[in-house]
């Protein structure tokens, strides 16, 4: 399921260029174009899901496969390795909840403080 108006289904589809980091059957992930740490990428869902209130139990598998991949991919991409290096894990939901995009995605950000934000 795909909505035509959504920057990030563009962008899973090739139609809005990114840098990408992974991309399996379910997911798809890429650098934040605005990064607030040295290492700032996005994992989002291939699936058009607008944001964790929308969740369904149907969701379970695919969240756990975000979560489980959010590890490797730091690690992947030069987070230092725990505890000393770390990285952090962001879902904003819903305008009050600092969502600016409107397709469920987990940012990840690390590398050496300080960081422009966050
Ligand atoms: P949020 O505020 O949680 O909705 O985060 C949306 C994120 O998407 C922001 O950190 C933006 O910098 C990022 N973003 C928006 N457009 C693009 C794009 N075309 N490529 C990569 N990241 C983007
Ligand atoms: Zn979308």
């Amino acid at each position: 399921m795909i909505d035509e108006k959504c920057i990030f289904c563009k962008i899973i589809a090739g139609k809005i260029p990114s840098r990408k980091v992974h991309e399996d059957e379910h997911v798809f992930a890429f650098h934040d174009i605005n990064p607030w740490a040295p290492i700032h990428f996005l994992i989002i869902p291939k699936l058009h899901i607008p944001s964790l209130a929308q969740l369904a139990p149907e969701h379970a598998a695919l969240m756990g496969h975000m979560m489980t991949l959010a590890p490797k991919l730091a690690a992947q991409e030069g987070c230092n390795p725990y505890p000393e290096g770390g990285f952090r894990t962001v879902i904003n939901s819903g305008t009050e909840g600092g969502q600016e995009v409107h397709h469920l995605h987990m940012h990840i950000m690390g590398g050496p403080r300080p960081w422009l934000r966050g």
